[in-house]
């Protein structure tokens, strides 16, 4: 495709999709599209999360005649009757107890006492220089999101629970590395347990193992608003770690660590900012006064062709146009249009009077083991509290979701529909979205229209990734050579016009920047039977409307310069897209050179 032609011939968005058809721009085949709903901007789930398909319980006895009954032995003892596989609500909830109560009384210290040497083998597989941290003028060193087949440090810290965010973990890992510590922030405490199954918490019919107490001994949490402080192995030198919402996923947080040499002074201050949503008005309050000699940064999104709505205005644009425009749109297109499809539909569900007051809608948040918790919970309130379904057996439900969403932890998701449906006209389902078909089947909607009528269901796709198919389009973007050199006299005209999308527009002629919010503008007239198919699409046999959404709960490019101009610091050490590197030093030098407190 010759792109200099293509320039030509396209103003707009919609001239863009013309030309799209015209130049035959990387297709992909229906099927391939409605796969790619499933991309998230989180790695895909692989080798972790626990399932549990069959337990075969074997029976231990214990003979407990001699021992004074107390809530630990009742749960270290298993049942002898059973046979069971159905999920043991009591159970679960003694060993969540217990397991709470040590989380309770964990100290804000820790001291490691071996009795041997710890010997640290060498690694054969080279680890990334940003996941070991190592302090000045000394040996000192921790490990930070990754878990390598030799630890090399004792401590190893976890930012938050998304796979790719503790890659090598398993519960065997901690046993071949019997001198590594792991530190979470607090809230991540009991569902790591449960996603990892360590000592049984998971299990839906094994009570805990006997080992839990050494495993709990092993996981120290930094509480919320108060430090954690831990010494090196055989030293007085230690570091104070503090942590501080994320904004991304839920329990995720930023660490700031202050390391201290044997002496007691302080040497150096990091912040490693994990995966994380900059929000001035949330963080700077509680980091503006620090002096950071390292930033460790999610630099997920390093070029300004990534810049999507705030959090907060995007939920007000959501919950409007999902009431005001596209549910009306599809009523009107699928319910009262007399044409082919609706006879098609009339047949499919049959003797149901369709009642537009009463019209039941399924909103499906694309989402995979966690994630999103705070859009789904914003949604709800805009929408009359409406209810938020999630499957239970995740461990996202072990966490404490947000309070102001009307969460449902449901084992039967069918049910736990119909049963919110008799009260609400709209649920939300926090979930992995599949395919027309895929979705029926697993939420069984038939059975729901069978009890209410015909339904609509929309399933959003979250992702910064949603325009991502036009890259190469913006390939330029990714070239520091193609890029305005900058100096301090342009600096903060550059970043200015990078943020706000006039460089990108005028470079590429352009008069929107494709994002999906494009359908929020107010001349954007929403036509099913013409829908932008790179935003909306709609499976007519299934009546399912899919919309790509333009989210993310990582700082968009305009978010890191905020971050990166409002934070004082030393070095910026990125963590994301380190195989670009010159493209990110050619922003952390932009960033620098706008920096507010130079
Ligand atoms: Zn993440």
């Amino acid at each position: 495709m010759n792109k200099l032609n293509f320039k030509h011939n396209q103003k707009n968005i919609t001239d863009f999709y013309t030309a799209k058809d015209e130049n035959s721009v990387v297709f992909k085949t229906h099927k391939t599209e409605y796969v790619s709903l499933l991309t998230d901007d989180e790695a895909i789930e692989s080798e972790d999360d626990v399932v549990i398909l069959k337990e075969n319980v074997k029976l231990s006895v214990e003979d407990d005649e001699n021992t004074q009954p107390s809530l630990k032995k009742h749960i270290l003892k298993v049942k002898e009757d059973e046979n069971v596989k159905i999920y043991d609500e009591a159970l679960y909830e003694e060993k969540k107890a217990l397991l709470l109560k040590d989380l309770q009384q964990k100290a804000a210290s820790f001291k490691p006492s071996f009795e041997e040497e710890i010997e640290y083998k060498s690694n054969s597989k080279h680890v990334p220089e940003y996941r070991i941290h190592k302090f000045p003028d000394s040996e000192d060193k921790v490990t930070i999101d990754y878990f390598p087949k030799n630890s090399q440090t004792i401590y190893h810290f976890i930012s938050h629970l998304h796979s790719d965010h503790h890659v090598g973990f398993s519960k065997k890992w901690l046993t071949e590395n019997p001198h590594a510590v792991l530190v979470l922030g607090e809230e991540n405490y009991l569902p790591f347990f449960y996603k990892f199954n360590i000592s049984n918490f998971k299990s839906k019919v094994k009570a805990l193992e006997e080992d839990y107490e050494l495993m709990a001994s092993r996981i120290l949490v930094v509480r919320k608003n108060e430090p954690l402080k831990l010494y090196f192995n055989k030293s007085n030198s230690h570091i104070v770690i503090t942590t501080l919402n994320a904004n991304h996923c839920i329990g995720a947080c930023l660490l700031l660590i202050k390391y201290y040499n044997e002496a007691g002074e302080l040497k150096e201050t990091i912040l490693h900012t994990g995966d994380f949503r900059y929000n001035s008005k949330m963080m700077l309050p509680r980091l503006k006064d620090v002096y950071f000699d390292k930033i460790y940064l999610d630099t997920t999104y390093k070029s300004p062709v990534w810049n999507f709505t705030p959090k907060v205005e995007l939920l007000n644009k959501v919950s409007l146009f999902l009431q005001q425009k596209l549910k009306p749109a599809i009523v009107e297109n699928w319910f009262y249009k007399g044409n082919r499809i609706q006879r098609t539909l009339d047949t499919f569900v049959k003797n149901i009077t369709f009642d537009k007051k009463s019209l039941k809608t399924l909103i499906i948040l694309g989402s995979y083991t966690i994630g999103k918790e705070f859009l789904a919970s914003g949604l709800s309130q805009k929408m009359n509290d409406c209810p938020i379904i999630v499957d239970k057996e995740g461990f996202r439900s072990v966490y404490n979701l947000p309070t102001n969403g009307n969460f449902v932890k449901s084992t039967d998701i069918t049910k736990d529909l119909i049963d919110n449906f008799k009260n609400n006209d709209t649920v939300l389902y926090l979930g992995s979205i599949g395919n027309p078909k895929e979705i029926k089947q697993k939420l069984k909607l038939f059975n729901v229209e069978k009890i209410f009528g015909k339904m609509i269901t929309i399933c959003i796709s979250l992702s910064g990734w949603n325009f991502y198919k036009w890259k190469n389009f913006f390939q330029d973007m990714e070239k520091v050579e193609e890029l305005p050199v900058v100096n301090s006299s342009n600096c903060h005209r550059i970043l200015e016009e990078f943020n706000d999308n006039s460089f990108i527009k005028r470079k590429y002629d352009l008069e929107e920047i494709f994002n999906s919010d494009l359908i929020f503008d107010d001349g954007f007239k929403l036509d099913m039977e013409n829908l932008p198919k790179w935003i909306i699409t709609q499976d007519k046999l299934n009546r399912i409307v899919y919309w790509k959404l333009s989210y993310s709960d990582h700082s968009s490019y305009k978010e890191l310069s905020e971050c990166c101009t409002e934070l004082n610091y030393g070095k910026i050490i990125p963590t994301v897209n380190t195989h670009s590197m010159d493209l990110l030093e050619y922003h952390m030098r932009l960033w620098r050179l706008c920096k507010k407190s130079d």
